[in-house]
């Protein structure tokens, strides 16, 4: 099957490695037709005071164009420019520019911080101990995710990890499905994608996101659903894709689609 892969993270975040050229050739060795790079879309100093999560401000044009430069020398192969922002609710503390998101082709929606903690930061970790901590961080996430992707002011077309709450492994006490089907209700009312991500194999949660349950309520309620490896390192660009589809297929989807740089999208048959 054709391999594609809308979400890897280079050196130009803190937290990861690797440069645009390098990707492309670990991408085509693998023989993947379409990488989208979603480096994190800044935050403010506020949240992000070391820039290890997010590209420095003063950065982000060499990103782009870095990624431009290597889609005119490698027309082998379908890049796209884009980014991965962070949705932080109440706490937003940015300011956009009109037409700011115009500049990236492909726009990642993600929770990361609940009420402005990242949840999802090894370094933070110990709040998930407190008593009752997952059933409140569960909830309020959903809420978030929810909210993010009914937001039509937001320029996502993609929302990744969606159930990103359970990546070191704690859950909350009662019943997730009720969670799960606002998810997907939302999800399918505002069009966008959803995304297989298979970093999630990878953490203490050990299972892609999102859960078998979760992905099967996306795809009852026909949200198109894309995969991205969320790779930070080139050599794991491709890594566990057609792990994915197969993941995917179980859960009842019978295509890939496949976002492209015009902002179209497109599908692949699952086989
Ligand atoms: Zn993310
Ligand atoms: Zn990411």
């Amino acid at each position: 099957m054709e391999l594609i892969n809308t979400h890897c993270h280079t050196g130009y975040n803190g937290h990861g490695e690797g440069t645009v050229e390098e990707y492309v050739n670990c991408a085509i060795a693998a023989g993947i037709k379409t990488l989208a790079f979603t480096d994190h879309y800044p935050l403010s100093q506020a949240m992000d005071p070391t820039t290890y999560v997010s590209v420095p401000v003063d950065k982000v044009d060499a990103y782009i164009d870095d990624v431009k430069a290597a889609r005119l020398a490698h027309p082998e192969i379908e890049i796209i420019v884009g980014c991965e922002l962070d949705y932080l609710g109440p706490d937003e503390d940015r300011t956009f520019k009109p037409g700011e998101f115009d500049r990236f082709e492909l726009v990642l929606g993600s929770v990361h911080y609940v009420d402005a903690w990242p949840f999802d930061d090894p370094a933070q970790r110990g709040k998930w101990e407190e008593p009752g901590m997952p059933d409140v961080i569960w909830r309020r996430y959903f809420e978030l995710w929810c909210d993010a992707v009914s937001d039509k002011k937001q320029p996502f077309h993609v929302m990744s990890h969606p159930d990103l709450a359970k990546k070191f492994n704690y859950y909350p006490t009662y019943d997730i499905a009720p969670l799960y089907r606002m998810a997907a209700e939302a999800a399918a009312e505002s069009g966008r994608m959803i995304e297989v991500n298979t970093s999630g194999s990878y953490y203490a949660c050990k299972e892609i996101f999102p859960a078998q349950d979760l992905l099967r309520e996306f795809c009852r309620a026909g949200v198109p659903c894309t995969l991205g490896t969320d790779a930070h390192e080139p050599h794991l660009v491709a890594r566990d894709i057609e792990r994915g589809y197969r993941y995917m297929y179980e859960a009842g989807y019978r295509v890939v689609t496949v976002p492209t740089a015009s902002g179209d999208r497109r599908t692949i048959t699952i086989c």
